[in-house]
C-alpha cells in the first residue's frame, strides 16, 4: 500500500466514524445521524423539530434496519 493510499484510508475511516454518531430525540424517540439532523438549521430533531436531542455514541447494536 502506498503512503497516499494509507492516508486516504485513514481519512475515510475518520469520516465514517464521524457519520456513524447517532442522535436520539428526547421527545419522539427517533434516532438519526448527523447528516439527517443537518437538513434543518441548528440542532434539532428532523422529525418533530424538538430541540433536545441526545448523542448516542455506539450504534453497535443494529446495523441499519431501515431505508
Ligand atoms: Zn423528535
Amino acid at each position: 500500500m502506498t503512503p497516499a493510499a494509507r492516508f486516504y484510508n485513514r481519512a475515510v475511516c475518520a469520516r465514517v466514524g464521524e457519520e456513524r454518531k447517532i442522535y436520539t430525540c428526547m421527545r419522539c424517540g427517533k434516532t438519526f445521524s448527523k447528516p439527517e439532523m443537518e437538513i434543518l438549521p441548528g440542532i434539532r430533531c428532523p422529525y418533530c423539530n424538538f430541540k433536545i436531542i441526545m448523542k448516542v455514541r455506539s450504534p453497535a447494536v443494529k446495523r441499519v434496519q431501515a431505508i
